[in-house]
C-alpha cells in the first residue's frame, strides 16, 4: 500500500473507532496529512504501528461527580481524563471545566498536547481531562465542593511520575487550589508535583500565570522577525479575555504594539486607545463579570454583541478563545484587512478552511502546538522547581520561557525545510519535530 493510501487507512479507521468525535477527527487529520514525508522516509514507523497507536490514548477514565450546590439540591457532572501518550513523561495536560466538554473534545485537547509537550523538548507526555461541569455563576463553595467531588475520583490516577494535571477554560489558581487541598487529604502526600499551575505562595512557578499569552507572543515577535518585522506600533486583535489573552495582551503592549481588541463569548470590545489591561483584569478576575462591563466603565470602547472581532482591521490576531472560534469568512476578513501573521494562543481555534485561506494569503500561521506551548512548558518548569523544592525568580523563569519559544520556533522551520516545504510551513514543521520524538521514544520502548 502507498503511503497516502496507508494514512487514509488508518484515518478512516480512527473516525470508525470514535464515531461522533469531530474535533478528534480534525485534530488527529491534521497531524496525518503532515506525515506523509516522514512516513516515506521512514517505514519503520509503519511497521511498528507508530501512528495507530499514537492516535489512541493508553488509557481513559470517565466518572461521574456527584455534588450538592448552595440551594442542597444534588448535582452530576461527567469528569475525564485522557492518558494519551506517556512515552516522552508522566501524562501533562490541563483540565477543563466547561458545559462543551465531552469526550471527543478532551480527546482532541489530550492528542494536540502529545505533539505540543514533545515540541517543547522537556520530558512529558500527553493528557488532558476536565468536566461538563459550568463555574460560570456558581459560588466559592460550589466550586470548591465539585472540585473536591471530582478529585475523590481522579486522584487514584495521578502522581507526580505518572499524570499531572493543570489548567485550561474554567481551571484557573482556585481550582488548582482545591483540587490539591483533597488531593493532599486523601492521598496524605504533599505532593507539590502533582498538579501545576499553583500558586506562587505554596509552589507554584513565578510566570506560569503569564507563559501561555507570553509565550505566544513571543513565537509571533519570532515569526515577524524572520520578515524583518517586529510588534512595534501595530494593531493587534485578541479574541478572548481569560488568563491566555490578558497576558498576550500585556506582552503585546511591552513590546510596542496596541491591542485594540478582544472578546468573550457574549461579543467583542474595542478601544482603539488600546485595552486597558488593568481594568480588564479587575472585570474578568476580580468581578468575573461580562466584557460588556469594559465599555460601561470606559467612554472610548465600544461594546458589540453582533459580528465577531476578526472584524476589526489589524496587522496581528492572536485567537485565544477556543477551538474552531475562527472560521473561512474570519479569515477571508482578517486577509482583505491586511493581517500580517496569526498566532493561535487557544487550542485549535482556527478551522481547517480558515487556515487554508491564510495559507492562500501568504499570511504568516503559528498553529497552536508550537505557538501555545509556553504555557505547558512553564509547567514543566515547576515541576523541575517542585522536584529540587527549589523556587526560581521571576526573571530568570521567564528567560527560560523565551528560550524555549525561541527554539520551538527554529525547529519548526527546520524540519518544515529538512522534509521538503517552506520554512513558513509551522503546521508541518510543528507536527513532523513532536511526531518524530514521540516516535522515536515510542519505538525504543517497544510495543507497549
Ligand atoms: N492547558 C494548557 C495547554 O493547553 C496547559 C497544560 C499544562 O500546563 O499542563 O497546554
Amino acid at each position: 500500500m502507498d503511503t497516502k493510501a496507508y494514512i487514509e487507512d488508518v484515518y478512516g479507521q480512527i473516525c470508525r473507532r470514535s464515531a461522533g468525535e469531530g474535533e478528534f477527527h480534525q485534530a488527529v487529520d491534521e497531524v496525518l496529512r503532515s506525515l506523509e514525508p516522514v512516513l516515506e522516509r521512514h517505514p519503520e514507523y509503519v511497521d511498528a504501528g507508530i501512528v495507530e497507536r499514537m492516535s489512541e490514548p493508553e488509557r481513559q477514565v470517565m466518572f461521574r461527580v456527584p455534588w450538592v450546590d448552595d440551594q442542597g439540591v444534588v448535582r452530576v457532572n461527567r469528569g475525564f481524563r485522557v492518558e494519551f501518550n506517556s512515552a516522552l513523561g508522566p501524562y501533562k495536560g490541563g483540565l477543563r471545566f466547561h458545559p462543551s466538554v465531552n469526550l471527543g473534545i478532551v480527546k482532541f485537547l489530550g492528542f494536540e498536547q502529545i505533539f505540543k509537550n514533545a515540541l517543547t523538548g522537556m520530558a512529558i507526555g500527553g493528557g488532558k481531562g476536565g468536566a461538563d461541569f459550568d463555574p460560570k455563576g456558581r459560588s466559592d463553595g460550589e466550586v470548591m465542593r465539585f472540585c473536591q467531588a471530582f478529585m475523590t475520583e481522579l486522584y487514584r490516577h495521578l502522581g507526580e511520575h505518572t499524570d499531572v494535571p493543570a489548567g485550561d477554560i474554567g481551571v484557573g489558581a482556585r481550582e488548582i487550589g482545591y483540587l490539591f487541598g483533597q488531593y493532599k487529604r486523601i492521598t496524605n502526600r504533599y505532593e507539590s508535583g502533582v498538579l501545576t499551575g499553583k500558586p506562587v505562595a505554596w509552589g507554584g512557578s513565578h510566570a506560569r500565570t503569564e507563559a501561555t499569552g507570553y509565550g505566544t507572543v513571543y513565537f509571533a515577535q519570532e515569526m515577524l522577525a524572520t520578515r524583518g518585522q517586529s510588534f512595534e506600533g501595530r494593531r493587534v486583535v485578541v479574541s478572548g479575555s481569560g488568563n491566555v489573552a490578558v497576558y498576550a495582551i500585556e506582552k503585546v503592549h511591552a513590546l510596542g504594539g496596541r491591542v485594540i481588541a478582544c472578546s468573550d463569548s457574549s461579543g467583542y470590545l474595542v478601544d482603539e486607545e488600546g485595552i486597558d489591561l488593568d481594568l480588564l483584569k479587575d472585570i474578568k478576575e476580580v468581578r468575573r463579570e461580562r466584557i460588556s462591563a469594559y465599555a460601561d466603565a470606559k467612554p472610548t470602547a465600544r461594546f458589540s454583541a453582533r459580528g465577531t472581532v476578526y472584524d476589526v482591521p489589524c496587522d496581528l490576531a492572536l485567537p485565544c478563545a477556543t477551538q474552531n472560534e475562527l472560521r473561512r469568512d474570519d479569515a477571508a476578513a482578517l486577509v482583505k484587512n491586511g493581517v500580517i501573521a496569526v498566532a493561535e494562543g487557544a487550542n485549535m481555534p482556527c478551522t481547517p478552511e480558515a487556515v487554508e485561506v491564510f495559507r492562500e494569503g501568504g499570511v504568516l500561521f503559528g498553529p497552536g502546538k508550537a505557538a501555545n506551548a509556553g504555557g505547558v512548558a512553564t509547567s514543566a518548569l515547576e515541576m523541575q522547581q517542585n522536584a529540587a523544592r527549589d523556587t526560581w525568580s521571576f526573571q530568570q523563569t521567564e528567560s527560560r520561557l523565551a528560550a524555549i519559544m525561541r527554539d520551538v520556533h527554529a525547529q519548526c522551520r527546520e524540519t518544515a525545510e529538512t522534509y521538503g516545504a517552506n520554512a513558513d510551513d509551522y503546521v508541518l514543521g510543528a507536527n513532523i519535530t513532536g511526531f518524530l520524538r514521540v516516535a522515536d521514544a515510542m519505538t525504543a520502548q517497544g510495543v507497549v
